[in-house]
């Protein structure tokens, strides 16, 4: 969940208090923005997480189970649900702090939930607010099982080599490529597509076969919180449906834009119909 203090005059240093216009508690959390993105362009989405008994954990599995995110693999475990408070200054500048509570419990024995999928066809979107240990445990799973493992190498940290070896796809921002070397360089460990997103200027997709740029879509951004996350569930949903990797990218990229333009990670998540009329727009 996310705690927002926005219309702060300034965001604060060390002994300050602050007073904030306003205070929201948003449904947040990269995993759970992640899958209702992708639930919300029409896939078939499981996340598998944890979260506290406390009611931030009630209302988050409410909001998860009313946009179509199966449940079946988030545990109810006696921590506190977790949280990123999000402090907002009018220009737009935010601080973030998380508390990984409940998330902290994701261990590696979150992987049986595989042996429950017998489809083949599967893709695993991870992103790092669970341990990393939890994260490789995943990516060895879905390379013995064929699946195709996407990363979103967020919050920005450096990650153990074992682990990139068995990415397929990587999305990082600039911050977050920065810890885990260059394109080419994650390329060279055997990553098929690394997709750098660029916020405003769209976003880069390096494969083997090169660099392709894919521009922003318009959009009136109001709040660019989440952007990162809708475009990851919707390049998941996408790749999980066949298409190539640069019609995925594009796909993100109109979902991504357009969840610019609501205040929240949640509140302007793209239907398919919403995400596909950018697209015919911007062809036209
Ligand atoms: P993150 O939130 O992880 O830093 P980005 O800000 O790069 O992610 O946003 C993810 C994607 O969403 C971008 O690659 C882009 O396609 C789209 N996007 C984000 N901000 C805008 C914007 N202001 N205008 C158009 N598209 C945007």
């Amino acid at each position: 969940m996310d705690l927002v203090f926005a219309g702060l005059a300034e965001l604060p240093t060390p002994g300050q208090t602050l007073s904030a216009r306003n205070f929201e508690t948003l449904p947040g959390g990269k995993g759970a923005n992640q899958a209702s993105a992708a639930a919300a362009v029409g896939a078939d989405v499981q996340l598998v997480g944890a979260a506290g008994t406390d009611s931030l954990g009630d209302s988050a599995l409410a909001d998860l189970a009313a946009r179509g995110v199966g449940l079946a693999h988030v545990k109810r475990v006696q921590e506190p649900t977790g949280v990123a408070a999000v402090l907002i200054e009018n220009s737009g500048e935010n601080i973030v702090i998380i508390a990984a509570g409940a998330n902290a419990t994701v261990g590696q024995s979150s992987v049986t939930a595989a042996e429950t999928v017998a489809s083949l066809n599967v893709v695993v979107l991870a992103c790092l607010e669970v341990p990393v240990e939890t994260v490789l445990a995943w990516a060895r799973v879905s390379r013995e099982r064929g699946w195709t493992f996407i990363l979103n190498p967020a919050p920005a940290q450096s990650l153990p080599v074992e682990l990139l070896e068995l990415v397929d796809v990587i999305t990082p921002n600039e911050t977050e490529l920065a810890p885990l070397g260059s394109a080419a360089e994650l390329l060279a460990r055997g990553i098929r597509a690394v997709i750098v997103t660029l916020g405003g200027d769209g976003a880069r997709l390096h494969t083997a076969s090169g660099e392709h740029h894919q521009a922003a879509f318009p959009c009136v951004p109001v709040d660019t919180t989440g952007a990162g996350d809708a475009f990851n569930g919707a390049l998941a949903a996408a790749i999980a449906e066949g298409q190539s990797m640069e019609n995925a990218v594009e796909f993100a990229a109109a979902v991504g834009a357009l969840a610019t333009e609501k205040v929240g990670a949640r509140n302007a998540l793209a239907t398919r119909a919403e995400a596909v009329a950018l697209l015919e727009a911007q062809q036209s």
